[in-house]
């Protein structure tokens, strides 16, 4: 998700927003962001934004019932403040402090990207800084990139073009993924789903332009015509690259002939929630016996992979549909995919703006709305995050992060997990055997809270000051590398898989550990000037979110070492399955957008997550205020706690989005939209109901609700 298209997408990480669609760095950068924010909002030495708020009561609609849409009814002001900036897809909270971070980034950017650094006298940079500062430069130099043109990509032109058989393929596709190139499959570092104390050799699916495989299957008229507008996406990257037309409009066609073989190959994205499905483990000499077109021999002497040892063949039915293809397919066709791919993987920042122009056009204008394209500097500033996130995100936290606000997020943290705990003895579902070992992954959880520990090390990444698609090919050796590296050696636990600046938080099932970073703990989602009411309606809800991942139904399948292992009684299992069934149909009947219904199936592990995360944060908060002595009858601002509480959860959910946008999402995100994040959830708590009175038969009360946790 947040890992660009050279990483190995085979973790399991359950993340609680998805910051864009589309493939790779390149699109993701274009997603999940807001607009220039007005300049008087960033005094640029102040750590907290003045104005963002957990609980805002100047965002409520009081024109509207609480008990018929209380989305509405909490968001409507925030709503008519914040239309959707044109150059945005979706915008809501999140986007709002995103953006805010983006332009603190933006100006640590600046001044490492300045050698000098004001008088003579100045320090001179340090390594991470003239990384950092040079990388930002680079990508900004726009006259340079435009200059050059596709000459920095013709030495890989031409390899491509000197393949003469498939036997030169191997070797080839190798040397294309290190330098970022998603074709084919995907191979990396992955704990071993049977022991998550061994870090093996993962190969999974790939290949593919579009998003996932059913862009390629789905039939409506809305797919079709998308379909149509990728094939002319592919042409017109191909003419930029000069050729001729027809030649063109032939090898889009080609591109498409393959991936459309290779996707009908792929399972689909709800098939890969389930890890049993991911899991054939097997080794180098097996799974090279099966490749009979394919040496992979020469494929990992390329790839600098190891030549021995085990390895999970994530998708057996994938893998023989791409030996296949290998077998039967003139070597002209697969040089032409090839072409496409590399074109594919360069086409943002560092090639001419006629390039990164029309992979805007397609990707985020066409498939999600997004009317224009993101200005230069957010883009680049994204981008160093992505490629350079532990240098940037050092500096960030030493600016933005007090200590103060890792010490009260890890309370938190500590009070709702003592909550689960209390949660898991009073199920009056689960057997008291199964609750022990519950109990037991609960307590093995690690917290991870702002930053690493042990901040990465880029000494052998070199960095050009001018050279953007160099840079970008070198950050993908370096990472490819490093990847690979943890082959054999001890996990290391204190690893992160999203940069400090982020707005988002995961949860990883073969780590068993939670993870917030640093730009996210903080207003509008945290706020150490709040009182518990708010900070447990939102930042709490959100711990106990992805606490409840750990056991939802993909978490639930690993036990507390992150083995996937089962350690459920059968009758629990069912009592679960059951239960979660509930949710399946309660969110297959929601019609996101015309003709397109929710999967029921795809977002269950996040719909536990939402469910269980705002109860779990909710009995936190309830104990917590009766310690305290909190009068449940004081109101503030017009409203008494329980009431501020609900309403901080509904206020981190306030989103437009556009039509474009909410459709993919209801396709491919197994995240509800957040108007469904946050209406359904309350439907199914009676508690509530009771805060704010609902009628039974009002909108806000389920029928029968639902409940897991
Ligand atoms: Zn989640």
């Amino acid at each position: 998700m947040l890992r660009c298209s050279h990483a190995l997408q085979v973790g399991l990480f359950a993340i609680l927003i998805l910051p864009g669609t589309g493939p790779g760095c390149v699109v993701a950068l274009g997603q999940a962001t807001p607009p220039a924010a007005p300049p008087g909002l960033i005094p640029p030495e102040l750590p907290v934004t003045p104005g963002l708020k957990v609980f805002d009561a100047s965002l409520i609609d009081t024109a509207v019932d609480p008990c018929e849409n209380f989305y509405r009814f909490s968001c409507n002001g925030w709503f008519k403040r914040n239309p959707l900036p044109a150059d945005q897809v979706a915008y809501g909270r999140f986007t709002e402090l995103y953006e805010l971070n983006r332009l603190h980034l933006k100006q640590i950017l600046e001044e490492a990207a300045t050698p000098a650094k004001g008088s003579a006298a100045a320090s001179p940079r340090s390594a991470n800084e003239q990384k950092i500062g040079d990388e930002y430069s680079s990508c900004m130099d726009t006259s340079t990139v435009n200059k050059l043109g596709l000459t920095p990509l013709q030495p890989e032109l031409d390899r491509i073009a000197a393949m003469k058989t498939a036997a030169d393929l191997p070797a080839l596709l190798a040397h294309l993924q290190r330098i970022g190139v998603s074709a084919f499959f995907s191979m990396g570092s992955n704990q071993d789903y049977a022991d998550s104390s061994s870090v093996i050799t993962f190969y999974g699916s790939g290949g593919l332009g579009l998003p996932e495989r059913d862009y390629y299957t789905r039939t409506d008229a809305k797919s079709v015509e998308q379909l149509q507008q990728y094939v002319t996406h592919v042409r017109a990257i191909f003419t930029l690259a000069g050729e001729p037309d027809a030649q063109a409009a032939k090898d889009a066609e080609t591109v498409m002939a393959i991936e459309t073989r290779l996707a009908k190959a792929t399972l689909t994205i709800t098939e890969q929630r389930d890890p049993q499905n991911l899991n054939h483990p097997t080794d180098v000499a097996r799974f090279s016996k099966e490749l009979t077109h394919f040496s992979l021999g020469d494929y990992v002497a390329a790839a600098h992979a190891p030549a021995g040892g085990k390895v999970n063949d994530m998708e057996p039915t994938f893998f023989a549909e791409f030996n296949a293809l290998v077998g039967d397919t003139p070597i002209d066709a697969i040089k032409t995919y090839l072409r496409w791919h590399l074109l594919h993987a360069y086409a943002g920042t560092s090639l001419p703006e006629s390039f990164d122009h029309e992979t805007w056009n397609f990707y985020s204008h066409i498939l999600n709305g997004a009317e224009k394209q993101q200005e230069r500097w957010k883009r680049c500033t994204s981008r160093v995050d992505e490629e350079l996130g532990e240098a940037l995100g050092q500096v960030y936290v030493a600016k933005y992060f007090p200590p103060e606000e890792k010490q009260r997020t890890l309370e938190m943290t500590l009070a709702i997990e003592q909550t689960m705990d209390k949660d898991i003895s009073a199920l009056g579902w689960m057997s008291a055997e199964t609750k022990v070992k519950a109990k037991e992954k609960l307590r093995a959880v690690m917290n991870k809270i702002g930053y690493p520990d042990k901040w990465r090390d880029y000494s052998r990444l070199n960095i050009v000051r001018g050279d953007s698609l160099g840079n970008e090919m070198r950050v993908h050796e370096f990472d490819f590398a490093r990847d690979l590296a943890k082959i054999g050696k001890p996990v290391d636990k204190g690893e992160w898989q999203m940069t400090p600046p982020t707005v988002n938080a995961y949860y990883d099932p073969q780590m068993n550990n939670v993870n917030f970073p640093a730009g996210y703990l903080q207003p509008p989602f945290f706020s150490g000037k709040e009182d518990d009411a708010a900070n447990y309606g939102d930042m709490g809800s959100t711990v106990g979110h992805e606490l409840t991942h750990g056991f939802d139904d993909q978490g639930r399948q690993f036990d507390k070492d992150g083995n996937l292992k089962d350690w459920w009684s059968k009758t629990d299992e069912s009592e679960f399955n059951e239960r979660a069934e509930c949710m399946v149909k309660q969110y297959d009947a929601i019609e996101a957008v015309p003709g397109v219904h929710l999967n029921g199936k795809l977002t269950l592990g996040e719909n536990l997550a939402d469910l269980g995360g705002l109860w779990l944060a909710w009995l936190a908060w309830l104990d917590k205020a009766g310690a305290a002595h909190v009068d449940m009858n004081a109101k503030a601002e017009g409203y008494t706690p329980d009431r501020r509480f609900w309403i901080a959860y509904a206020q981190q959910w306030c989103t437009q989005t556009r039509p474009e946008q909410l459709r993919s999402q209801a396709e491919g995100d197994p995240h509800a939209p957040d108007e469904y994040r946050t209406n359904t959830v309350l439907t199914d708590l009676p508690e509530f109901a009771r805060s704010f009175n609902c009628k039974k038969s009002a909108a806000m009360v389920a029928e029968k609700p639902c409940r897991v946790w």
